[in-house]
Order: C-alpha cells, then sequence, then structure tokens
C-alpha cells in the first residue's frame, strides 16, 4: 500500500497521511492537491508532500478522496523552503501553505476571473453647465452632495473647463469612492438612482499588458553607479549576499536594473521585492518601461485571481524573468533563479507579524537564493543593525554608494526646539513658525511640501474636561482614536468603531476634547493656514483601494497636490520631483516607544522622509519638531551620520543582550480571562527557566494587555550566538505541547514570534 503525506490549510503542526486508492495516478503526485476527508463530516484541499509505503500506526487510515491536479502546482524547491520556514519560525506548515497559496488555489472550483465594479460621470453631465445643474439638484443632499464633489475630484472632472477632455478622466472603482468619501455605499447609490453617475463593470487582472520588452531603455550608469554595480558583481563571485548602502537618490533602482537586465540575458529570472505597495506603484511603471511583459507583479492589494493568474505562469514553460512583489512573492514558484533584490531591507513590514507564519522575508529570501545558488543584493540608505553588522563582519560584501545620481547634496536638517517654542507660545497648533514658512515658500515657488505624522485619525484620544474620563475599547486595552472623516471612535487594535459620546458618561460633563493630532488633524490645520493650496493625504484610512494609492501618487508627482500628509507610508523610497521641504512634526513619537529598537527605527524613518527632500537640481531641507533636540540621534540624522547611530546602538545591544549579539523569541499567550493566562504563563516560563535560566525574561504583560477580548502575556528568550538553535526550538515546543495538554489551558492561544522586530 501506499501512504501520501499530506498537508492541510489548517493552523495543525507536522503532515496528516492518507492511503492513495489503486485508481489513483501516482506519478508527479507530490505537489499537487488533493480532496481528503478530515474528522467526521469535512472534506478539505491539501498539497501532497511526500509518497511513502510506511502504514501508520494508531489509527484507520482514509483513502484520498479526488486528485485535482495532473502536475504540481507546488515544487520541490517551494516544499523545502517551507520546511525551513516552519522550522525556523516554529509554525506549522498548515500556515504557510495557507499564507504562500492564493486562494483560489486553495478552493476546490478553482477561481473565476473576477470584476470590479467603477463609477462614472452619466454622459448627460460631462460638460461644464450641465456639471452645475448636477451641483444644484444636490444642493440639499449635502452626503449626497459631498459624494459627488469628492467624485469630481478623484476622477478629475472638476478639472475639465469649456472645451472637455477626457484624456485627463481617471477611473475610479465604487469602493475607492466609498473609502475616500466616507459616505455610504447607499449614498452613491442614490446618486446613481438620480442620474448623475452610472456604474460599470471590469475585470481585473490584466497583468500580460506589459508590452513589448525594451532592454535599450536600460538607463546608462554615471561612474559612481557603474563602480558600484562592478563592486556588487565582484564582491557576488565570493560571498552570496552583498549589501548595496547608497544615500537617497543614489540611483539604486538604477543599478538593480542593469542588473536584472544582465540575468535576463542570462536565462536566470531575479526576484524583486519592496516592502510595501506605496513602492511599487513608481518602481512598477520604471520597471515595466524596461521589461514590458517579462514582468509580473505580486502582491496582496491584487485580486486573488490575477495572483492565481502569476503562480500558473510562474510555473509554466514561460515563467516571468523577473518578479517584483511584497513580502509574500518569496513563497512564488521559481525555476532558474539567478538574483534576489531585497530593496529597503531595513524596513520592518517584510516581517509578518499576524497572522502566522511569522516570517521575515528578508531571511526567507536569503534561504531561498541559498536553496537555489542565486545571489541575494540588499539595499538601502538605511540599513538594520544586523545586517549592517553581518556586511562589516564580512559575512555579507559591502558596496557604498555616497553621492547622488542628481548631484545634489542631502538636504539640510533644522532643528526645532519645540517645548521652548510652546512656553514661548509661538507655535501654531502642531507647527513651528519656522515650519509654515518654509512651507509657504515652497507653495509660492510652485515646489511641494512633504509633511509627516506618524499617527493616523483625527486625534489618539478624547478625555474630558471636567474628570479626566477617556473612552477605551471594549475588546482591547487602548483608548480610541477620534475619526472625523467618519465622526468614530476607532479602535486600532480590533477595528471597532464607536459613536462620539456627547456627555461624559463619568461626570456629565458636555465638553469632550480631542488630546494630540493625527494625519486628519493635520491636514485641518493645513487647510487653514494654506487656504489655497492642494493637500492630500495618505495613511491606512484614504488607501484601503489599490487605485487610492496610485492616484494620491500620481496627483503629486504631477504637481497636482501641493503639499501630501502622510504616515510612514510617505517615508517610502518614493521619488519626486519637486519636494523642497519636508517637516517632521513630532520626532519624539518615534523616539520614546518603548522598544530597543526605537532609536534605530526612529533614525530610519527622519533619514528616509527626509530623504525625499530637494530630489532634481536643488537641495532640499528637513524641519525636524522635537522636545529632546539634544538627544545624540537627533544630530546624527542631521549630520546624515550613520555610522554614529549604528556605533551607539551597537553598544547598546551588546551591553543589554540584544540583536546582532543575541537571538530574539518572544513566546505570546493570549486567554480570555486573565488569571488563567497569568497561571499559564508563570507555569511554563517556571518550565523554560528550567532549561534556559536566566535568558528567560518574564512573563510580562505587555503595553496593551488586552486585544480583542484575549489578555496577553509575553515571555521573553534571549539567546547568545552560537547556542543550539534546534534544541532550543525543541524545547519550546515541549513547552508549548505541554502546556496545551493541561486541560485548564486547552483554550490558550500560545504562539512564538521568531527574531521580532
Ligand atoms: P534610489 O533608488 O537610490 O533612491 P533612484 O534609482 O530612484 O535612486 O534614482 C533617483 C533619480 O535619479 C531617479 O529619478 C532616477 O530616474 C534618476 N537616475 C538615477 N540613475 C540614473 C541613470 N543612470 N540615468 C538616468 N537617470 C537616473
Ligand atoms: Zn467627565
Ligand atoms: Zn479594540
Amino acid at each position: 500500500m501506499r501512504y501520501a503525506d499530506v498537508v492541510l490549510p489548517l493552523p495543525l503542526e507536522g503532515f496528516f497521511t492518507y492511503s492513495i486508492p489503486e485508481s489513483f495516478l501516482q506519478e508527479g503526485l507530490v505537489g499537487c492537491r488533493v480532496v481528503v476527508p478530515f474528522g467526521k463530516t469535512k472534506t478539505y484541499v491539501a498539497l501532497v508532500v511526500r509518497i511513502h509505503d510506511i502504514t501508520p500506526k494508531g489509527y484507520k487510515v482514509k483513502p484520498l478522496k479526488q486528485r485535482i491536479d495532473q502536475s504540481p502546482i507546488v515544487n520541490a524547491l517551494q516544499l523545502n523552503l517551507w520546511t525551513w520556514i516552519s522550522s525556523y519560525y516554529l509554525s506549522a506548515m498548515g500556515d504557510i501553505y495557507k499564507a504562500a497559496l492564493p486562494s483560489g488555489l486553495k478552493a476546490e472550483d478553482g477561481y473565476k476571473p473576477s470584476t470590479e465594479l467603477y463609477v462614472a460621470l452619466a454622459p448627460a453631465f460631462q460638460s461644464e453647465p450641465s456639471l452645475h445643474i448636477a451641483l444644484n439638484m444636490l444642493k440639499r443632499a449635502t452626503k449626497q452632495l459631498d459624494a459627488f464633489t469628492c467624485f469630481l475630484h478623484l476622477s478629475h472632472w472638476d478639472e475639465i473647463g469649456v472645451d472637455v477632455q477626457t484624456e485627463k478622466i481617471v477611473e475610479i472603482t465604487r469602493d475607492e469612492l466609498v473609502n475616500a468619501s466616507a459616505q455610504t455605499l447607499n449614498v452613491i447609490n442614490e446618486l446613481v438612482k438620480r442620474g448623475l453617475l452610472v456604474t460599470y463593470e471590469k475585470e481585473v487582472g490584466r497583468l500580460n499588458d506589459g508590452g513589448e520588452p525594451h532592454p535599450e531603455r536600460v538607463n546608462k550608469l554615471n561612474p559612481a553607479q557603474q563602480k558600484a554595480m562592478d563592486e556588487i558583481r565582484l564582491k557576488m563571485e565570493s560571498k552570496n549576499c552583498v549589501l548595496l548602502h547608497g544615500v537617497t537618490s543614489s540611483g539604486k533602482t538604477e543599478i538593480y536594473i542593469n542588473l536584472i537586465q544582465q540575468e535576463i540575458e542570462h536565462g536566470r529570472q531575479v526576484l524583486y521585492l519592496l516592502p510595501e505597495i506605496a513602492l511599487t506603484v513608481q518602481i512598477m511603471s520604471r520597471l515595466k518601461k524596461v521589461f514590458g511583459r517579462r514582468l509580473g507583479i505580486y502582491h496582496s492589494k491584487y485580486s486573488d485571481a490575477e495572483r492565481v493568474e502569476i503562480w500558473q505562469k510562474q510555473l509554466s514553460d514561460e515563467p516571468y524573468d523577473v518578479i517584483l512583489g511584497a513580502r509574500s512573492a518569496v513563497l512564488l514558484p521559481f525555476q532558474r533563479l539567478g538574483l534576489v533584490i531585497v530593496d529597503e531591507e531595513h524596513e520592518t513590514s517584510y516581517k509578518q507579524q499576524d497572522p502566522a507564519p511569522r516570517y521575515h522575508a528578508r531571511s526567507v529570501a536569503l534561504v531561498l537564493a541559498q536553496m537555489t545558488g542565486a545571489k541575494t543584493l540588499l539595499g538601502t540608505a538605511t540599513p538594520s543593525i544586523e545586517t549592517y553588522r553581518n556586511a562589516t563582519t564580512g559575512k555579507y560584501g559591502l558596496v557604498n554608494l555616497t553621492t547622488r545620481y542628481s548631484g545634489v547634496e542631502l538636504p539640510e536638517t533644522e532643528i526645532v526646539d519645540i517645548g521652548d517654542l510652546r512656553r514661548r507660545k509661538m507655535m501654531a497648533g502642531m507647527f513651528s513658525p519656522l515650519l509654515l514658512g518654509k512651507i509657504r515658500e515652497a507653495i509660492e515657488r510652485g515646489e511641494q511640501a512633504i509633511v509627516f505624522q506618524n499617527r493616523r485619525g483625527y486625534a489618539p484620544l478624547i478625555e474630558c474636561k471636567q474628570c479626566g474620563w477617556v473612552p477605551h475599547c471594549n475588546h482591547c486595552d487602548v483608548s480610541l482614536t477620534l475619526h472625523k472623516t467618519t465622526n468614530q471612535l476607532v479602535c486600532h487594535y480590533c477595528g471597532f468603531t464607536y459613536q462620539v459620546p456627547d456627555i461624559c458618561p463619568a461626570c456629565g460633563c458636555k465638553e469632550l476634547r480631542p488630546k494630540g493630532s493625527g494625519t486628519e488633524r493635520i491636514e485641518d490645520a493645513l487647510h487653514e493656514a494654506f487656504p489655497e493650496a492642494n493637500i492630500a493625504r495618505m495613511d491606512l484610512d484614504t488607501t484601503r483601494t489599490r487605485n487610492a494609492y496610485e492616484r494620491i501618487i500620481r496627483d503629486f508627482s504631477a504637481g497636482r497636490t501641493n503639499i501630501l500628509i502622510g504616515t510612514q507610508m510617505v517615508t517610502k523610497g518614493l521619488d519626486f520631483d519637486k519636494v523642497s521641504v519636508v517637516g517632521i512634526l513630532n520626532a519624539d513619537n518615534m523616539l520614546n516607544y518603548p522598544d530597543f529598537r526605537a532609536y534605530e527605527h526612529a533614525y530610519m524613518m527622519m533619514a528616509q522622509v527626509g530623504g525625499r527632500a530637494g530630489r532634481r537640481g536643488k537641495r532640499g531641507l528637513v524641519v525636524i519638531q522635537t522636545y529632546s533636540p539634544n538627544l545624540p540621534v537627533i544630530s546624527q540624522v542631521t549630520r546624515g551620520d550613520y555610522l554614529g547611530m549604528y556605533n551607539d546602538q551597537l553598544s547598546e545591544r551588546l551591553q543589554f543582550h540584544y540583536p546582532p549579539f543575541y537571538h530574539l523569541i518572544y513566546l505570546y499567550m493570549k486567554h480570555s480571562n486573565d488569571k488563567t493566562v497569568e497561571m499559564a504563563a508563570v507555569e511554563v516560563s517556571s518550565w523554560l527557566r528550567q532549561w534556559f535560566g536566566d535568558r528567560v525574561k518574564g512573563p510580562v504583560k505587555p503595553d496593551v494587555g488586552k486585544i480583542k477580548t484575549l489578555n496577553i502575556r509575553m515571555v521573553v528568550l534571549k539567546l547568545e550566538n552560537g547556542i543550539d538553535m534546534a534544541k532550543v526550538r525543541q524545547y519550546l515546543k515541549r513547552a508549548r505541547e505541554a502546556i496545551l495538554a493541561d486541560k485548564r489551558y486547552s483554550t490558550l492561544t500560545i504562539y512564538f514570534d521568531v527574531d521580532p522586530v
């Protein structure tokens, strides 16, 4: 009898064994999907990982029900990689299977091409006079009017003069309009009913419209870039991984494009990873111009149908030569990988937090490259401490690029002491006179400004003026954020929304005031200060749809927007021509963050967002507002002294037992009952202490001690380099199994975060 070990799309450890019926074609079964019975009534689409003839003992083996694929949809290389991820990150194969495959490949019926619903201006209103009539019709329906005006703005109909130039019009999806206007679907539907808007469907996922490749469009590198490129190639002869440490706008992307072209000429594939979708929009068009249909794009904002299409092409005889993608693209099938580029390698969004598997795409990329014999190039202006250490100790090759492509100097930085200005009553809300003045000058000269605030919403909390009461989430241990666009209180941890109370439930006082400022409030303040300016906001709330991202970036690039306000999204390698001023409203938010990486991250954030200033032909200015102007890290940012920051951090890390000298593993436990989780945590940590001694810290209740009704405890393990990690993992698994086997804790959630960021 032959048996098949399969992975189920469930968060379960290990494999499940089924017998292979006689009638089944066994050839090429590994890597194929099969339908299997599970439990009393369920069936699942599982993936075969191995065939053997060892009869399982202790239970009655059930047969496979059906073979779905004729040839494997997951190759041997991927299965090896999954096994590594599962072992290193202590996560279940089932979770990796779930994360890797687009849902269309996990379901039985395959996938259908999906469509998106768009809204357009009804033909009858496509002229200036008739638009006035339309706006008049809506005079009494404020919500509809708001939604309609928002539509006109997004689609650019509001710019159309007497001669209609429809080529300027941008297509808007209905979801995007709902989101951007903060109105309900009903309101939009009313506009359709009244005949002002019409809807139409469009198939998503026209991936292969990339057109002809144009290798002749690869830009010729300047001497500094060419030298860096030659060094990269040279160092790759002896090292598997090279770090390209190049200042912002030094032309790293152009070097990548040159390297990719070389790989293609040698018949090899390239995986180009970016931390987030915000970045892909710009880089995508740069790559498309050169590589055309050779380029495939893969990330979570793409529809499932599109992702299935890419996956299948990757398995075909003609896979993409270049894949540009976010984190999960490392899990795609590759056949002849030659190079992996991890751009902005320092970005923490390469680490998947929730759900499992909690993997770091940079580490997985390195392993993938090693398994295939490919080389890895890490690129950034601000390397992570871990990577820089690897590059300076000789584990990786190191290549420096210290000049900007345009020759323009790195921006000048001015530090503003907001504590001092507040005492002297000189702050205008969140703005120093210097920053306001510089933004004004920029606008007057037809240049642009970026304002960075690392909090979305209007205010991080509201407070009763009389008694100090603050509304909290019913499910989480956090105060609620005020969102004015939707006029709601929102929990940023579980997403629950609440009505804004009229009176304080504790004392009856009618004055509840917003405290602190998020991006919405800054946007309001900027509108007040610069009524003539076009202001756009880029944060999680304004970019829920993929089109919204593209639109905000496109409008800003085209100079249609004067000021862009945003969260860390605006810090990511975006390349804009006319930004002369960048304002960081409150550096302290980042500096005071309770984490050993706070300074490292604050440095990166400031250096990266600052790097958006003065990119073509002219030196830019960065204004950093802070209560702690004398912190060394602030002057390190000012001087562009990465090495200073690195050395400071390194000695702290050594002293306090942190990476890169120690491995960190966080153990999380969650339960609806606080006493239960506390007891379990004390028990688990005492076992761990027996094995690992004082490498174990905790348990502690994290700052946010309850999320989604679950109370949390965490235990920190600090493991010195060189410790036998295989053994560590064994012990950790044993602890998890033992605690879950205890009846009192059977409903406990327990998981590990390996190499947390
Ligand atoms: P980085 O990735 O280091 O931030 P980019 O590759 O985005 O830098 O380059 C910054 C700007 O300079 C871009 O607008 C890019 O098009 C331009 N640029 C860089 N190198 C070249 C080159 N060799 N030829 C033409 N333009 C270049
Ligand atoms: Zn009160
Ligand atoms: Zn909540």
